[in-house]
């Protein structure tokens, strides 16, 4: 089966390394500064370039640097995740396999999609900004969903993965992973055979592309599924910032239970924090991750 989102992300968390590739990351902070009338906090611009395995991604970014709250700090994430995506595209693209996903085709959106805090959070206050009556409709979804999974047994196990205080084994959570995957149940924020939170969707969502055929991805149990690689999966990096500011375990939500978590974890989510200190944050996590791929692809980062 393919590598899920959960398989990948939770083998890293569990393997978090301490060495720091330095060249591989560079960060300019430019001496522009201003103020956004339109927001509550001062606004920094950063110019970001980053050395990944698939080449070198710059990017100029607009930080908030007040005391922010953590969701802050996740659009910037999504940013950088898919400026790295690009290349990693444009390179399997460049070896005669391009990207096979289509809109309408919504076959991964049957899949077990983990969400980071700061995503759960980001996505909470996303839905409460919708019209009420599509809030309803979303919520009535994941009530569906979770009474099949409550009859199937599964119900319980994704909510202590949700909550639990633990890092969680590949071993344990590819069974789950499996037999979620086997209920084929339709995401609850899919409509159509698309997603209606497109520009909210969160980076698991937004890094799953293959190059296999796109009717593999009916059964990818039993098909070659041939993903595009990920240097950096901005769930991990998210789950491991949010792991160190409140210095506890990482840990991921899986997507039926985002909502819950996330009003369950409100009074989280209401904390502010430096948005300097985060946008450090980020890039370290990201250093730390991409330290990691360099070396699991063979690859030395260039100086
Ligand atoms: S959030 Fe959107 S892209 Fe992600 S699984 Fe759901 S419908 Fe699919």
């Amino acid at each position: 089966m393919l590598g899920t989102p959960w398989h990948v992300i939770m083998r890293f968390l569990t393997e978090e390394r301490n060495d720091r590739p330095e060249q591989s990351l560079q960060l300019t902070n430019k001496s522009s500064v201003f103020y956004h009338a339109a927001m509550s906090s001062s606004t920094e611009r950063f110019e970001v370039a980053l050395n990944t395995p698939a080449g070198r991604v710059t990017a100029v970014l607009d930080v908030a640097i007040g005391f922010v709250p953590v969701t802050s700090i996740v659009p910037v994430a999504r940013r950088l995740g898919e400026d790295m995506l690009k290349l990693e595209e444009a390179r399997v693209r460049e070896q005669g396999e391009p990207v096979s996903c289509q809109m309408g085709c919504a076959a991964c959106c049957r899949m077990l999609v983990p969400l980071s805090p700061p995503e759960a959070f980001a996505l909470r206050d996303y839905v409460a900004g919708l019209p009420a009556e599509r809030q309803d409709r979303i919520r009535s979804r994941i009530d569906e969903i979770d009474q099949r999974l409550i009859s199937h047994g599964l119900a319980s196990s994704l909510r202590e993965i949700a909550e639990t205080v633990e890092a969680i084994p590949d071993e344990e959570l590819d069974p789950v992973n499996r037999a979620y995957y086997a209920l084929r149940l339709p995401c609850p924020f899919l409509e159509n055979e698309i997603c209606s939170i497109y520009e909210a969707r969160p980076a698991a969502c937004r890094e799953l592309l293959v190059t296999s055929p796109a009717s593999f991805c009916d059964d990818m149990v039993n098909n070659q599924v041939v993903p595009v690689p990920v240097g950096v999966r901005i769930g991990t990096v998210l789950g491991l910032l949010w792991s160190t500011i409140k210095s506890e375990p990482p840990r991921l939500i899986p997507l039926p239970m985002a909502l819950e978590w996330a009003e369950r974890h409100a009074h989280e989510a209401s904390q502010r924090w430096s948005g300097a200190e985060l946008i450090d944050l980020l890039l370290d996590k990201i250093w730390r991750v991409l330290s990691h791929e360099f070396q699991v692809r063979g690859q030395t980062p260039p100086s």
